[in-house]
């Protein structure tokens, strides 16, 4: 392992020193005499650029350096990655401290560059280790790799670590950090390590060292003052660039992950480069727990998920369910706007049908179990193909015909296992938009854009201007796994591309990652938040048509297989309300919100007055709630703005009077007085137009 670093020494002061090339991303070439670090190489081209780099990428210009290892470094939480040795060919990053030894191509790692987070979140780890060594000593380290939010250690100590301790060592962290020690790496016999381990009765740096190093190597640690740990680096060069961190949680983690084996306690952290990016992520983080649709669901009275009935099965309480309808009825008229025949399918059908479709075996063990009847045996639907399938099959069809556009609201039932449910985005029971297009081949393109414009309408309907597009398409090296031939695929996934860019949208094309079925394109859209969430999907499908034997006569008069294409766009009905929830933080659009106006009548003698006014806006198609109650005027204001209502109209004498409404709209505020028939006009044009605006 240990090439490039035992054989470092600089040349003697009497031999003529050894230059290396150092080759930067501009280019240049520098020559350097070997055993130069890469801070040395930084300060060499501007001292700034050395104080702001973090972390060296190399990549060796000779010999085996074709292949890139950037992976081992950046999966930190593997283990091996952690440990085992470097391949000294490959592209990796190194501690600016580390001496070059051969030619290289050098880039310095900057706070702008990702993985130097990791390289700051990890040097936290140790920084967090050593704050843990100096207040419990008696602590044995497991291992403390970087992850995508931030960092964690495992510990064994016999004792739990309490609240108060983890303030504690947050609070010793900083003190590490003011010291600005140096990581230093050292190397040590593998065997004088395994020895000082053993002794010290440190039984997972012993493994680590036994599984991830070979006998007759030199092992790597860092140590910053007295704390030393088994690692392979690379880190910052001192605590004092870990400089905005904070101690999150404690869990527990079997060794091993081996309920035999000793409890650890695992302690979360996270740091970033500065305060204010750790505010803005705990930040974001209240913003994602106010907005949890499980939360919102609650306090606006949407939905429940009922421990008697069974887990991921949802229930719609009528706040949610009229705007389930709204969802619904916005989707239904749409298909048939864009040529789509509306059906309803049984929600259960004999095992035979799913025999032909495939179903009974290739997807069984996501099917709820058998149900035996008198007849037959049957089976909840986990998906509505067959059954479109058996409506086409129905009657003949001839190229006339098609498209044949068939779409349901439908309700399907898929086993998850107990205990990975969550709230309304995963479900045992739930609804997709979903519909077959079948189709002649030289119909497809055509077919793919109208299911892509139809997506962009749900979306910029719903309030998402931002998504993001993949194509997935097969690996032809694998056929094995691929049902339909060469021309299938290449005819499918063709039509599919020059959809996608007669419509100009970019898109990613992930090859392997197809249905074995047919290629396909998801849609992922971006919420207020910046979160992707997979919805859309427009899939191809060779297998369904020739399982079922699907025909139409063609203008020559022969019979043909039409082409299948599914397709979903809310994708399921329960978790594109669930993401619309997190979306608008229960603030729903006007047309969705399930009250749309309340009426607060300032006192009892404004009651007539206010029912009047309740009267016109139902005749409007408006929905209305009338706080009668005889509370505060505030009183009642506040319980309508609690439950988001877009509008609250308040009435008194001069409102009576006057035939006018005081107006509060939704997060704007007071916005005083309106003629009834001006609101009336209003609020129904922005329903209307599904509005996203009030
Ligand atoms: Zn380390
Ligand atoms: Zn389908």
């Amino acid at each position: 392992m240990s090439a490039t670093f035992s054989s470092n020494a600089p040349a003697g002061p009497d031999a003529a020193p050894v230059l290396i090339e150092i080759q930067l991303p501009d280019g240049t070439v520098k020559q350097v005499p070997t055993g130069t670090t890469a801070f040395q190489v930084a300060e060499g081209i501007s001292p700034r650029l050395a104080a702001a780099s973090v972390v060296a990428r190399v990549r060796p210009l000779r010999g085996a350096g074709l292949r890139t290892g950037g992976a081992d470094a950046e999966d930190a939480p593997s283990e091996a990655g952690m440990y085992a040795a470097e391949d000294a060919g490959a592209e990796r990053l190194v501690d600016l401290s580390a001496p070059l030894t051969e030619d290289v191509a050098l880039q310095l790692l900057t706070e702008k560059d990702a993985e130097s987070l990791k390289v700051v979140r990890h040097s936290a780890a140790h920084v967090m280790a050593t704050a843990v060594l100096e207040l419990f000593p008696e602590t044995k380290l497991g291992h403390g790799p970087a992850t995508d939010a931030g960092f964690f250690y495992d510990f064994y100590r016999e004792a739990p670590f309490s609240a108060d301790d983890l303030k504690a060592i947050e609070a010793k962290m900083a003190e590490v950090v003011a010291r600005d020690e140096k990581f230093v790496r050292e190397r040590e016999p593998r065997a004088d390590a395994l020895a000082r381990f053993r002794a010290n009765g440190d039984f997972m740096k012993t493994h680590f060292v036994e599984r991830f190093t070979h006998e007759g190597e030199e092992v790597s640690f860092y140590r910053n003052g007295a704390f030393e740990d088994f690692c392979r680096g690379p880190h910052v060069p001192s605590t004092g660039r870990v400089k905005a961190f904070k101690v999150t949680s404690l869990a527990g983690a079997y060794w091993l992950g081996d309920e035999k084996n000793p409890q650890l306690q695992r302690m979360y952290g996270t740091a970033f480069f500065s305060q204010k990016e750790l505010d803005a992520h705990f930040a974001r983080l209240e913003e994602i727990a106010k907005r949890d649709h499980r939360v919102l669901g609650k306090q606006l009275d949407l939905f429940s998920i009922q421990e008697l009935a069974g887990a991921g099965l949802v229930f719609f309480h009528p706040k949610g369910a009229i705007i389930r309808k709204a969802m619904e009825d916005w989707m239904k008229e749409e298909c048939i706007r864009r040529g789509y025949d509306l059906v309803y399918t049984p929600h259960v059908a004999k095992i035979n049908l799913w025999q032909t479709s495939g179903h009974e075996g290739f997807y069984a063990q996501n099917m709820f179990t058998p149900m035996e009847l008198d007849d037959a045996i049957y089976r909840m639907k986990p998906m509505n193909c067959p059954f479109h399938i058996l409506i086409y099959k129905n009657s003949p069809k001839s190229y006339r015909d098609l498209p044949v556009r068939y779409a349901e609201l439908g309700n399907v039932y898929r086993y998850e296992r107990s205990g990975t449910m969550h709230g309304l985005l995963r479900v045992r029971g739930f609804t997709q938009d979903d519909a077959h297009i079948f189709c002649m081949p030289s119909q497809i393109e055509d077919e793919v854009v109208g299911c892509i414009d139809f997506a962009e309408a749900v979306l910029k309907t719903f309030g998402f201007s931002e998504f993001q597009v993949e194509l997935s398409t097969w690996d032809p090296k694998d056929r094995a796994s691929w049902a339909g031939s060469d021309e299938n695929w290449a005819a499918a996934t063709g039509a599919l591309e020059r959809a996608l860019s007669r419509k100009g949208i970019a898109y990613k094309t992930i090859p392997g990652e197809a249905a074995f079925y047919g290629p396909k394109i998801d849609i992922k859209l971006v919420d207020v938040l910046g979160r992707l969430w997979q919805l859309s999907t427009v899939q191809f499908d060779f297998n369904l048509p020739a399982r079922f034997e699907l025909e139409y006569v063609g203008e020559d008069g022969e019979r043909h297989q039409p082409v299948m294409v599914h397709r979903a766009l809310f994708g399921s009905v329960e978790r594109f309300f669930g993401v619309l929830i997190e979306h608008y933080a229960g603030a729903f659009p006007l047309w969705l919100s399930p009250v749309q106006v309340g009426l607060v009548p300032i006192s009892e003698r404004h009651l007539p007055y206010a029912e009047k006014v309740q009267r016109l806006l139902q005749d409007a198609g408006l929905r209305v709630e009338l706080d009668a109650r005889n509370e505060k005027m505030n009183a009642k204001i506040r319980d309508l703005t609690m439950q988001k209502v877009p509008y609250v109209l308040v009435m008194g004498d001069k409102e009576a009077e006057a035939e006018t409404v005081s107006v509060r709209t939704r997060g704007k505020g007071d916005g005083g007085s309106m003629p009834l028939s001006e609101f009336v006009a209003k609020a129904a044009g922005l329903v209307r137009t599904n509005s996203t605006e009030l």
